[in-house]
């Protein structure tokens, strides 16, 4: 029996009109006329009123616990905390109500943010009561209060974790600043993924209901350190749907041990098939000025993970850290899926060139250049910034390219992703140079991974306005779905009386 069918659509990609879903299964694509004659008392009809259809979006990396933690935290981005005392004052007045840990996320330490880290006695300003945690804006670094630095036990006693270090002032004492120490962190602080907490799947739902307003129907989290922990957390988030999505859990690749144990391989799925465990992630990052892990060590953990059965996904931001990673997958094809470079940020012509003879796809996050753009513009060399993150230009080297938000680094607005990797502008209007993806078609397609309006497809689409493919191209971050359609029901609705 047709379950649903949605007419008098302008479908992307179908010359037709109607589209007809069964199952969770689009069962046929046809004049309407046609169509609605499958129609029964039971089928619900939409007419879209010539609107749009999309297959649906897919964000195949960000944060989703962390995107969704951000709604408790202190906002000591620039936009909000200009400067110093600003942070220092938004963290006091937080401080005085509730207890336990105070968190404040997005801090830039650039010239075009507070010009320098925050330090301990910073924080000490803003509470000695609460220890206080504010994530530097990379999700890289971090800096605590005195009281959270002694309740997680870091002193001038304490050795630098492996992958992490603790920075430390002229005499050896802790400044507060900690640099790529977020598991180890998590492990003392415990985080607030909880999926029974009450607060916390208020706000993993009310996250789960943004990305469907984008027209996303499929996420991947990223998470460097997710475990078995983790893949249960997911677990009870996917089956009481906070998040509707279907959702792929990376595997982090320092737990695929336990997963295992766990009996937990890579493609396992569970909750009727909406909670998939995918690659496994690999932190590779240059920014203490040496490749972390390095080449050799490199090769062994994708080795090793390759021979358990995942195919990786490794976190290369810096040049040398994209080269390292094209060069080693280059020597180490994965016998199982595709192996992927994530971010791809600093991308010059003849690193782009190594990437396509790796055979890895690239996943960018475009998001930065529209969100970020401004700054990169004041930071970055000129001779650099044409090659942040270039969707085009990987492209046209052969590179398949996929487009994900990163969230929480940035928004995760998939149309202003698409709209900075068509036009290389920031969200200012300011140019960046270097070569556009050339049609809002091309920018979709790899944001929407797969997914397509076509009889045997999953049944996961968006009715979205105004028209992407007909406004112009700074319209297209405001683009937003009325109905979002996962696995064949509308799991969302902006506004039911205008359907
Ligand atoms: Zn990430």
């Amino acid at each position: 029996m047709t379950n649903f069918i949605l007419h008098n659509a302008t479908l992307h990609g179908a010359p037709a009109d109607a589209v007809a879903i069964a199952n969770g299964i689009i069962t046929a694509v046809g004049p309407g006329v046609d169509l609605l004659r499958l129609a029964t008392p039971d089928t619900h009809v939409i007419d879209c009123a010539g609107r749009v259809v999309i297959p649906g979006i897919v964000d195949d990396h960000c944060h989703l616990f962390a995107t969704a933690a951000r709604r408790r935290q202190v906002d000591c981005r620039p936009s909000a905390t200009p400067d110093i005392p600003a942070v220092i004052a938004a963290l006091r007045s937080a401080a005085t109500t509730g207890d336990g840990w105070l968190r404040g996320y997005g801090y830039d330490d650039s010239p075009v943010g507070l010009g320098r880290h925050l330090n301990r006695r910073d924080l000490d300003a803003a509470s000695t009561r609460r220890p206080t945690r504010v994530d530097h804006r990379s999700g890289h670094a971090c800096v605590l209060n005195s009281a959270a630095l002694a309740a997680v036990g870091v002193s001038r006693d304490t050795a630098d974790p492996p992958g992490g270090s603790i920075v430390r002032d002229g005499n050896g004492e802790p400044t507060g600043l900690l640099l790529d120490m977020g598991g180890w962190l998590g492990e003392r602080i415990g985080e607030p993924s909880d999926a029974k907490n009450t607060a916390y799947r208020a706000d993993l739902k009310d996250l789960g209901r943004q990305l469907l307003s984008y027209g996303i129907t499929a996420v991947t989290d990223a998470g460097p350190d997710n475990d078995a922990q983790r893949w249960q957390d997911f677990t009870d988030a996917v089956s009481d749907c906070l998040l509707p999505q279907r959702v792929t859990m990376m595997a982090g690749v320092n737990h695929l041990a336990e997963l295992q144990s766990a009996g937990l391989s890579y493609g396992d799925s569970t909750c009727d098939g909406r909670l998939t465990l995918g690659h496994a992630k690999i932190m590779l990052t240059a920014s203490s000025g040496r490749l972390t892990p390095n080449p050799a060590e490199l090769a062994e953990i994708i080795a090793a993970a390759h021979a358990v059965g995942y195919p990786v996904a490794i976190h290369a931001v810096e040049r040398d850290a994209i080269v390292a990673s094209a060069l080693a997958l280059s020597d180490h094809p994965t016998p199982v899926g595709h192996d992927r470079i994530e971010h791809c940020a600093e991308c010059p012509p003849d690193v782009a060139e190594l990437v396509a003879q790796s055979g890895a796809r690239a996943v960018l996050n475009t998001g930065f250049l529209h969100y970020d753009g401004e700054r990169y513009r004041r930071t970055v060399p000129a001779d650099l910034l044409p090659h942040l993150y270039p969707a085009g230009a990987l492209a046209a080297s052969g590179v398949s390219v996929e487009l994900a938000s990163d969230a929480p680094v940035v928004e995760p607005n998939p149309w202003a992703a698409m709209a900075a990797a068509i036009t290389r502008r920031t969200a200012e209007g300011n140019p960046l140079g270097g070569a556009p993806v050339p049609s809002v078609a091309k920018a979709l397609r790899m944001h929407t991974t797969g997914n397509r309006i076509a009889p045997g497809c999953p049944a996961d689409l968006a009715v979205v306005e105004p028209n992407p493919f007909t406004s112009p191209p700074e319209v297209l971050p405001s683009v937003r779905a009325l109905t979002t359609i996962v696995a064949g029901r509308a799991v969302y609705q902006r506004d039911r009386s205008r359907m």
